[in-house]
This record gives C-alpha cells, structure tokens and sequence, in this order.
C-alpha cells in the first residue's frame, strides 16, 4: 500500500557513513525501501535518459523508475538525493578468462578460489556485476562459486560459466598455461558427447574453438561444429564460438551458431555476413583488446591523471600496474604498424555492425595476461566508440544486450522488476563514454558495494 507519509530525507554525504561492515564479497544487504534522484538514469536498453529522475528500490529491486514528482512513498522509505550525478546499469562482461593471474605471475596454478574471486571482485570494483567465462576452466572451483553466490554467501561479479571449452586436438586455447583444459574432439560422437557432459553440470553456454589457431592445429570440421550446435540447443543451451577466419564465420552463422567470442581477423566482414549475423540474431562480442598493441608510446588511458588509472591505482598492485605500463616503453615501430593495419580491419567490421544494430554486447578476453578484469572492460567500452558505435550503442552492449545473451533476466536495464545494480557516475557517459570510469559508487541488489573495503586486497602485493 503506497500513501503520502513523511519523509527521511538523507543526504548524499551521510548515506556513505552506513557503520554496516562487509561481508565475504564486500556488498551490505538491504532491505530498505529507497527512493533514489539524481539529475539522469540512462535506463540501458537504449530509451532516451529519463532527465531529474527517481527510481524506487523495494528489498533490492526496482519498483518504479521515471521524472522526479512529488513522490508518494511506502512508509519507512529514504529519499537518497545524487545531485548531478548519472545512474545506469552495471556492466556486464560476456568473455573472460578468470583465475590464472596472480600479482605478476600468470600460471595454471594460480587457479583457485581466491584467485578467481579476486578477479571477481576486481570487475566488481570497476562497475562490473557479471562476468561470464568462456571456457578456460579448470575443475569444480568455478561451479563451487556460482553456488555460493547464487546461495547469496559470496559477493563479487556474478560468474557464469562455459566449463570446458571444446575444440580440435591441439585447438583450445593454447599455451603452456591452460595444456589440457580443453575438450579436444575428432568425430561427431566425442563433440555430441562434450556437450551432453557440460549440460549435465548445467554450464550456461558452450564454448566452441573452429579456427586453426595460427596454423598451430586443424579447423574444427564443419560436421563438428553442427552436431555441437544441434546438441546445445537440444539442451537450451547457446553455442559460442571462438572464430579467426570470414569464411568459419560464414559457416557458423548458416550453421546456427549463437554468439562469436571475437569479430573475424583475416579480413572484414563484408555485407553479407553482416547481414546474415542480423538476420540470424548473433550476438558478436568486438574484443578490441589488440587495440592495445597500437601504441608507439603510453596510452592516455595508463597516464596518471585518467580516470582508469585512478580505478587501477585503487585496486591493482603497483608491480602489476608497473609492468603494464614498461610494455609501452620502446615499441617495435614496425609491430606497431602492423597491429595497426590488423587493428583497423576489427573497427570497420565493428562499424558496419553497429551501423545496422547487429547484437553487439560487451566481451573483451578480460584475465589474458596483464588485461585485468575491471579495467579490460572499461577500456573496451572506449574502444567501441572509437571503432564507430555512438556511446548509447556501447552502453547497450555492456548492458541490457550483454544481460539478454547470458539470460540475466533480471540484470541490464534500470525498469520495474529488475535487480537495482547500478551505478552512480560523477559524469554523463553519453557525453563521453569514458565517464562510465567516474565512479562515485556502485549498488547491487540495492546493497552499496563498499568499495574501500575492497581496494587493501586488490591493491595487496603478492609473492607466489
Ligand atoms: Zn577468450
């Protein structure tokens, strides 16, 4: 029952001096009914910003979202007032490698719980509230966290997981650090099989490598990627795939691929293929990660007064961050101008889908060596515009698109129904996106994250 009561009205500064002490997983819980106003909420599925609004949080879910009015409150409600800040969404990461980096080392053996939930709370602490792995997993550990924090015992970014990628002997995801984690497949029975396996340990999607990885081991047959495909779906599960190659991506779309973990590399998308990913509703993560390599000198993004260095100065250990930023000290020119010529190829692709609104949604390879999750994401949603997608498009990707790829249902979009995971930004993204790093604080299912918490852990210097 609503009626017109007397408020409490609590300032701004007062609502950060909440004396709640944080839980494993740095979040308060709430169940306080909250009406919060600020100067613009971007609501995340792609609607004009609702300018001088108020939206009413319930036991961490949104009620009632629009202009700010004369309110009519539950009794017991707070009125939190934001001012001149922006709320949208959380981000949301389709693609991410959690685990494997630990301070400045990078091994298999760092794969464990603290590690991966290191990560998670490192993506949380940059505005992240899910992340989803794509297939470098190792063991139980990862099933064992999304219990805990489906169970509401462990905080962090919210973590889905593909289970073991599958690909061609050889074909997974390479290198030393992750030998023997993929399914490696040569008939149609073993790929059939892979997948009723991950089904049955309810992974929510599968993870698919069809290219040759540099010539290093043969394509994943056409014949295999459609029996894993059909068995996926069989399942209610998406089938996601790993592409380098136009024509794999030719193949996959007709095959009934659902989402490519990458754009093609060897050459851009011509109209065709762009028009079949749209006509086929694919979903296409961008990863503009090689954009880093098309640096001769340090990034604006690595220099001290960025808004991304502040987050990383927060919550990165100083060797780390030292070693990111010695990876721009002399440069191979003639690298740099290849990954240049490489890089291009990835933003006119990227344009032309953006252009004719294909399902673009935010997956950037986060947790491959040094590309730290939380800053891997932000920095992606730069790249995005960059490449040709206005900031409205991006933060749709990042959002409530990344939301629907993943069946979030409830994440993504600032609406009536919805989790209340958003973020509070001292600067309109839409002006200039990389004021989605301007972070004044981040709420989810209602509860504060309580950042300070945090940043003695993330920013803690490790010796293996
Ligand atoms: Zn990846």
């Amino acid at each position: 029952m609503i009626r017109k009561i007397s408020l409490v009205t609590v300032l701004f500064a007062l609502a950060t001096t909440s004396s709640a002490g944080p839980v494993e997983g740095q979040t308060r819980s709430s169940s306080a009914v909250v009406l919060y106003e600020a100067a613009r909420f971007i609501p995340g599925d792609g609607r004009q910003p609702i300018a001088n609004g108020a939206m009413l949080v319930e036991n961490g879910t949104i009620t009632k979202i629009g202009p700010k009015g004369d309110e009519n409150l539950p009794r017991g409600a707070i009125r939190v007032d934001l001012g001149d800040k922006t709320v949208m969404p959380a981000l949301i990461n389709t693609h991410g490698h959690p685990g494997f980096q630990r301070g400045i080392t990078y091994s298999a053996d760092n794969f464990t719980r603290d590690t991966i939930m290191e990560d998670m709370n490192r993506a949380l602490y940059f505005g992240i509230a899910a992340v989803q792995s794509q297939g470098i997993e190792k063991g139980e550990v990862m099933y064992q966290i999304r219990a805990d924090q489906e169970a509401g015992k462990l905080g962090g970014a919210r973590l889905r997981i593909a289970g073991r990628g599958i690909g061609a002997p050889n074909a997974g995801p390479g290198g030393a650090t992750y030998a023997g984690i993929a399914y490696e497949v040569t008939t149609e029975d073993q790929i059939r099989r892979a997948v009723q396996e991950l089904a049955s340990k309810k992974v929510n999607l599968v993870k698919i490598w069809v290219d040759d990885r540099n010539g290093r081991a043969p394509r994943l047959p056409p014949n295999l990627f459609r029996a894993a495909i059909d068995e996926g779906h069989r399942h209610g599960l998406q089938v996601n795939a790993h592409v380098f190659y136009h024509t794999d991506a030719v193949d996959l779309v007709n095959a009934g691929i659902d989402g490519f973990a990458h754009l093609v590399r060897d050459k851009e998308m011509d109209d065709q293929l762009v028009a079949a990913i749209v006509r086929r509703n694919v979903y296409v993560m961008p990863n503009l990660a090689p954009e880093w390599n098309t640096y001769t000198e340090l990034p604006h993004w690595l220099k001290d007064s960025d808004p991304l260095m502040t987050l990383l100065k927060d919550s990165v250990s100083r060797p780390v961050i030292e070693r990111i930023r010695k990876a721009y000290e002399n440069r191979d020119v003639t690298a740099v101008d290849r990954a240049r010529a490489q890089y291009a190829i990835l933003q006119r692709s990227l344009a032309k889908l953006a252009k004719v609104n294909a399902k673009i949604i935010l997956g950037c390879d986060t947790g491959l060596e040094d590309h730290l999750f939380g800053m891997s994401e932000q920095h992606e949603l730069e790249s995005m515009v960059n490449a040709g997608m206005t900031p409205m498009q991006v933060i749709v990707a990042a959002t409530s698109r990344a939301a629907e790829y993943l069946k979030l249902d409830k994440m993504g979009v600032l609406a009536p129904g919805k989790e209340a995971d958003f973020l509070v930004l001292d600067a309109n993204p839409l002006d200039n996106i990389t004021n989605t790093q301007r972070i004044s604080r981040i709420y989810i299912k209602g509860a504060e994250v309580d950042r300070a918490a945090l940043r003695p852990s993330l920013t803690r210097v490790v010796t293996n």
